[in-house]
């Protein structure tokens, strides 16, 4: 029986509705929470990913401020700019756009935004307050799967879960997440032995690798639940049937387009998954979600307002 695909973008726009009360409230009282994007000279991706954030700022009525300075710019020059922000009233959110070029030290960076401001969850304060299970503003991503988990019904307390990838970003503060939310916890690598036996004990899986289609039917329990955070854009013919032997209108898309995007699990698994998010539209939609989320929360939380019960919160209210 094919899996219960969990639909990203529902669940973004159940988010998104939530917000808009929140937002008038604060509105209400004359706060306009405002994020601020750091986009580094001119990378075509990052360009993508900033401007749907800034979109999304539009579509909610917060404010946004897109600062785009040259691939050039040096790590002193960057840290006067996050300085800069830091001290700006109108300013709730800053996002430092990565990646940066090899000349600017992106550490320095990060650990130079404010971090009430750091609505990336990246500052070394925010993921020591994620371990210590008292945090404040939470990776995106990660905070984004565990609304997708929570609000499909997918049991957690007491579950095998299993992470692949142990990235600062996605990885990490995931397998912290769940351990916080009472599920049993692997997290898998590059060095893990027994990949396929160790994923196939879980009843999460939360595959967050950038390999294609690296997690085929083999590695999953049947009736698993499947969280795909990859995303991979596959420009190789023969790897598209192989992918998508199964999916004629993705063959079709990629044959129209010369590229089609593929998660870390293979599109096949949604015949063993018992729940399954699909790529695009799983996890991808809820990593705005998030951001918006935070900024909104980070606008409260410099003012010292209380939390709103009903908002995306990683499941911790502060
Ligand atoms: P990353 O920093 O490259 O980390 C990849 C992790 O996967 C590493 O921990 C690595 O292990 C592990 N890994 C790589 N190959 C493996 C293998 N063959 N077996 C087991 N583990 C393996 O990547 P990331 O930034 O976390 O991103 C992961 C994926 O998520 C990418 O496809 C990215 O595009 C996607 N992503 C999506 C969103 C979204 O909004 N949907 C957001 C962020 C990222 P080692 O540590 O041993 O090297």
């Amino acid at each position: 029986m094919a899996a219960r695909i969990l639909n990203g973008n529902q669940i973004r726009d159940q988010i998104y509705g939530e917000l808009a009360g929140e937002i008038a409230s604060l509105a209400a009282s004359g706060i306009r929470p405002g994020l601020a994007a750091v986009l580094v000279g001119d990378n075509p991706a990052s360009k993508l990913y900033v401007n749907s954030k800034i979109a999304a700022c539009g579509k909610l009525g917060l404010a946004s401020f897109m600062l785009t300075p040259p691939a050039s710019i040096s790590t002193k020059e960057l840290l006067a700019l996050v300085d800069e922000l830091n001290g700006r009233d109108d300013v709730d959110g800053i996002l430092v756009q990565m990646p940066l070029p090899s000349q600017v030290d992106a550490k320095k960076i990060l650990d130079a935004v404010d971090s009430a401001k750091d609505v990336d969850g990246f500052h070394p304060v925010n993921v020591g307050r994620l371990v210590a299970g008292r945090p404040n503003l939470v990776a995106c991503t990660p905070a984004g799967v565990m609304e997708i988990l929570k609000r499909s019904g997918i049991p957690i307390e007491g579950a095998n879960a299993v992470v692949m990838g142990r990235s600062d970003i996605v990885g990490k503060p995931m397998a912290l997440l769940l351990l916080h939310a009472n599920a049993t916890v692997t997290i898998c690598h590059s060095k893990t032995r027994d990949l396929r036996e160790t994923v196939r004990r879980a009843d999460i899986v939360v595959a967050a690798m950038g390999r294609a289609a690296m997690v085929t039917q083999d590695y999953i329990r049947p009736g698993a639940t499947v969280i795909d955070v990859g995303q991979n854009v596959i420009t190789d013919a023969a790897e598209a049937q192989r992918i998508f032997g199964n999916f004629p209108e993705k063959l079709e898309s990629f044959q129209t387009k010369g590229s089609v995007l593929v998660g870390d699990v293979h599109p096949d698994v949604v015949q063993t998954a018992g729940a399954f998010t699909p790529v695009p539209g799983g996890v991808g939609p809820l990593t705005i979600a998030l951001l918006m989320s935070n900024t909104v929360r980070a606008a409260r939380l410099r003012r010292g307002r209380a939390s709103s019960a009903s908002s995306a919160s990683a499941g911790v209210q502060s």
